[in-house]
């Protein structure tokens, strides 16, 4: 690694290195645009798949590229999620060593690796280089404090049948844990992936967290204890929607998937103000079948207007003629710019499945939502929207787990209309108003970036 006087003239180069999928890219994405606004260097780096099939593709920083093992067809064309992993870890190590190595003898090598904690193995890489390394959770503080419990042995498996305590979070119900450990073996490779992303983390100069200070203070201050270095760097979204000191920045700029131009925009101009019920279930799909017929008997079942994000690999299980026989107060569409219609007066409500960044974006725009939790990380999400920050209801689901139509309703009415819905959109303004404020000149994230510049990595 060049010495610091070696580096004295010129910008420290940064690598982030993606996950590859919507909901990971997006955080880092955010971040590489603030750190590239201070002057550095970055260059991100995704797999060759990615790089290929994207709809779009920040045109600001140089891309990168690795190999999954899959250049060809991406993780939907690997046997199995364990099979893709394995692959990615394999093939991402070597080709990213094969990137440090050509950065190495060229005129701008890399100074620090920022990556994706689902890829533990990059900081491996960056170690044979000897060069800095921060890790950045794009799951929320909780979250990581719950998985390093089970990487820890701290929490009795499979979960006792009560409330758990972990130290910064509050009590929570098995149904509240990520399903991957309240459902123990659903998904081994995922468990897996999440446990062991602790196994080196302590080795990383910086840990970033896509979240805010005051948004998770409690299990932030516990979590300091653990590592020092952790630092809150979010709400991880576009400037354009906080504090505008990115010019023009409204859009994530890096799109697995093909927008529907401002089509779902046009339409919200034409509504009343709070009015419209905003519905996605995120950027994977896999909507179960009988979540979806609820869910579409509760929209037409409802007065109120509604927007619905249905996914390509979901359409089929709208029930037939759903579409006209609901046109006159809805649209549906494949995928939309969540923030733009987060932000529009039109909505009065998110219907959400509680993936990390939907949460982020629907707290930190101020939006209500019902909380609709699926696998993964979402019920503990719920948990939160609904009890720590009192921003929204979470629907109770029957025995199958689906939410049925007439709960739904129920919870959208009262997020909508009423006491409740005053209270709620009360505590959402507040949170807008803190999210805010973590980008004011001079506020928490200027700390953290002055901090990573000037200490401990030292790249000036
Ligand atoms: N998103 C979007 N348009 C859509 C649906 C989702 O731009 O129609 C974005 C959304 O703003 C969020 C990301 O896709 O940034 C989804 O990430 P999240 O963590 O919420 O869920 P995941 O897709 O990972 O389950």
């Amino acid at each position: 690694m060049a010495d610091a006087t070696d580096r004295d003239d010129r910008t420290p180069h940064i690598l982030i290195v993606l996950y590859p999928a919507q909901g990971h890219i997006n955080p880092m994405l955010q971040f590489s645009k603030r750190l590239q606004k201070r002057g550095l260097k970055i260059s991100l780096v995704t797999t060759n798949f990615i790089a290929r099939t994207s709809h779009s593709i920040p045109s600001s920083f140089p891309l990168l590229t690795i190999s999954d093992g899959y250049d060809d067809g991406g993780f939907a064309s690997a046997e199995s999620a364990q099979i893709y992993l394995d692959s990615l870890r394999q093939f991402g190590s070597e080709s990213l060593r094969e990137v440090l190595l050509r950065l190495s003898t060229s005129a701008s090598p890399a100074d620090c690796v920022v990556y994706d904690s689902f890829l533990s193995w990059a900081l491996d890489i960056a170690n044979e280089f000897e060069i800095s390394t921060a890790v950045f959770f794009t799951q929320s503080c909780a979250v990581a404090d719950i998985y390093y419990h089970v990487y820890k042995g701290l929490i009795e498996l499979p979960l006792p049948d009560r409330a758990i305590e972990i130290p910064g979070l509050p009590p929570l119900q098995p149904p509240e844990f990520p399903s991957f450990i309240h459902q123990l073996g659903t998904y081994p490779a995922y468990y897996d992936l999440l446990v062991n992303q602790y196994a080196n983390v302590d080795k990383a100069d910086w840990i970033f967290c896509n979240t805010f200070y005051e948004l998770e203070r409690e299990v932030l201050e516990c979590l300091k204890r653990i590592w020092p270095a952790i630092r809150a760097v979010g709400p991880s979204i576009p400037s354009g929607f906080l504090d505008g000191r990115i010019e023009d920045d409204r859009d994530y700029g890096f799109s697995l998937f093909n927008p529907d131009g401002d089509v779902s925009l046009k339409w919200l101009d034409g509504r009343r103000k709070g009015s419209v019920v905003y519905v996605s279930f995120g950027s994977l799909g896999k909507v179960p079948a009988e979540q979806m017929e609820e869910m579409a008997g509760c929209l037409k079942s409802s007065d109120w207007q509604f927007l619905w994000v249905v996914r390509t690999s979901d359409v089929e299980k709208l029930p037939k003629n759903f579409m006209a026989e609901t046109r006159e107060r809805g649209l549906v569409v494949r995928w939309c710019q969540q923030l733009e219609v987060l932000a529009h007066e039109a909505v009065g409500c998110f219907v959400t499945h509680c993936g990390w960044n939907s949460t982020l974006e629907g707290v930190s725009l101020g939006v209500p939502m019902v909380a609709v939790p699926g696998w993964t990380d979402q019920a503990t999400n719920a948990k939160f929207i609904t009890d720590v920050w009192k921003v929204g209801l979470k629907a109770p689901t029957n025995d199958n787990g689906v939410v049925n139509r007439e709960a739904l309703l129920q919870c959208i009415e009262e997020v909508m209309v009423g006491d409740k819905s005053n209270e709620i959109r009360q505590n959402a303004g507040i949170w807008k108003v803190l999210a805010q404020q973590v980008f004011e000149a001079g506020g928490s994230f200027d700390g953290v970036v002055h901090e990573f510049l000037t200490k401990r990595v030292s790249l000036f």
